[in-house]
């Protein structure tokens, strides 16, 4: 969801599953599947042969995501002087199970625009 996001963010309108295997280091097959699965959720379309093309509700539910991700990179590179890089491994193990009260306490407390890449940090 996030690299799709991100592809979003780019400009890059489709998601295929070259793409996306590239971008996460995962099969083709794999990559396959979790687009066929996005869709299935009701967060976009799949097209055989093309990719997937997010919609409105999928984009409301990989801003939320990003969020947290970018957020708690921001902090782990306050607090723990990570790199960028090593922010974003961190995040990307927690991003998903971090609790909203979380998110709001951080952002509360360092009121974050951008991650630590210059990514602007979705409402
Ligand atoms: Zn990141």
């Amino acid at each position: 969801m996030k690299e799709i996001y991100r592809a979003y963010e780019n400009g890059l309108p489709v998601v295929g599953p070259t793409y996306l295997s590239q971008a996460l280091g995962i099969s083709k097959s794999t990559a396959h599947h979790m687009l066929k699965n996005l869709a299935k959720k009701g967060y976009g379309k799949y097209i055989e042969r093309k990719g997937f093309i997010i919609n409105s509700e999928g984009i409301k539910e990989a801003k939320k995501i990003m969020r947290k991700h970018r957020l708690l990179e921001c902090f782990f590179v306050d607090i723990f002087s990570l790199d960028a890089s090593q922010a974003c491994k961190e995040a990307n193990r927690i991003d998903a199970f971090a609790g909203d009260e979380l998110i709001k306490l951080i952002e509360e407390k360092f009121d974050y625009k951008c991650c630590p890449c210059g990514n602007e940090i979705p409402k």
